[in-house]
């Protein structure tokens, strides 16, 4: 196979292992930075230019669009699926996943395990917003944030208050949801490819912290799932449309509950627990299903 790696830095472990795996299993792969990617989007015969090179003859692209570049990096995508290019990710559904609030309204659709969550756009509802979750201690988290930054533990009914009315006072989109206490500062990321959840990890909040991200200091050791945890996780991918994605989840007295859906889940924390390649199984899942054209939208999502 041709394989396109839409990655902003080469350097990142996540892109060497990729690089790595595909080389391994004797496919020719090439790194694009997607916002040195352009494209005439009148053509009928839909084009990407990299660097004055017309790219063409790719068989599979995989996406690592990172969260600031959501936007152009998902249209760049989305033009390589008009081109029929198989995406290991589609573009809708990187998008979808990015939005936490419309992602919770999927699952919750499917009826999967979520946190209580309220949204509001006016400050004028802040109190009853704050009754839906059950008051505080509260969970606010910003929309679109990553790495655990935008989300804040509000302790007390005033602190929820003034964060949520500051928050929405600098027109920032913001959730609450409810704090889930006995999960200790410890979620599951639970990596999905296809149909199976391939490696998973406990990530545990450092002292004084809520937050279990490695960005925030959490520390993250091999974890055994249930069989409730994984079919939640599957589940959760599924209803995203995401071939290859990191679940978490929350333990809670009454069961799994899904936090977020990541669609350019990182490799080094997950290898390195596991000791699986996960870089390989993601290249294998492409050996197996990329097929010109054989996406859900074509790019017309
Ligand atoms: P981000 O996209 O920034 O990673 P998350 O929604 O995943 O945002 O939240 C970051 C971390 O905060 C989670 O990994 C989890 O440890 C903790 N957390 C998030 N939501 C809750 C909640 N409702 N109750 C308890 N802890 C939470
Ligand atoms: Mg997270």
């Amino acid at each position: 196979m041709k394989i396109a790696l839409l990655s902003r830095n080469p350097k990142l472990y996540s892109t060497r292992r990729l690089v790595e795996a595909a080389k391994a299993r004797g496919h020719e792969i090439r790194v694009f930075d997607v916002l040195r990617c352009y494209m005439n989007i009148t053509s009928h015969k839909p084009e990407i230019h990299y660097k004055g090179e017309n790219l063409t003859g790719f068989d599979a692209v995989i996406p690592r669009i990172g969260a600031s570049v959501t936007i152009y990096g998902a249209a760049v995508l989305r033009q390589f699926e008009m081109m029929g290019v198989y995406p290991l990710n589609e573009s809708q559904s990187i998008t979808r996943s990015r939005d936490k609030l419309r992602a919770l309204q999927l699952l919750s659709r499917r009826g999967i395990g979520l946190p209580i969550t309220g949204f509001a756009h006016r400050p004028d509802d802040i109190q009853d917003l704050i009754k839906i979750v059950n008051g505080a201690p509260l969970v606010i988290k910003l929309l679109e944030g990553t790495q655990g930054i935008g989300v804040v533990l509000a302790e007390t009914q005033q602190a929820a208050e003034s964060v949520i009315e500051s928050f929405l006072g600098l027109k920032a989109s913001v959730l609450v949801q409810e704090y889930i206490k006995e999960a200790g500062g410890a979620d599951l990321r639970c990596f999905v490819i296809g149909d199976k959840v391939v490696a998973a990890m406990k990530r545990q909040a450092r002292a004084g912290e809520f937050r279990a991200n490695i960005h925030r200091g959490g520390i993250a050791s091999l974890a055994k799932i249930t069989p409730e945890e994984r079919s939640t996780a599957i589940r959760a991918a599924k209803t995203m449309g995401l071939n290859v994605s990191g679940v978490d989840i929350l333990r809670t007295n009454h069961g799994p509950v899904v936090i977020e859906v990541n669609s350019s889940p990182g490799l080094e924390g997950i290898e390195s627990v596991t000791g699986k390649d996960i870089a390989s199984l993601t290249i294998q899942f492409l050996e197996k299903n990329a097929q010109r054209g054989r996406t859900k939208t074509k790019g017309k999502g």
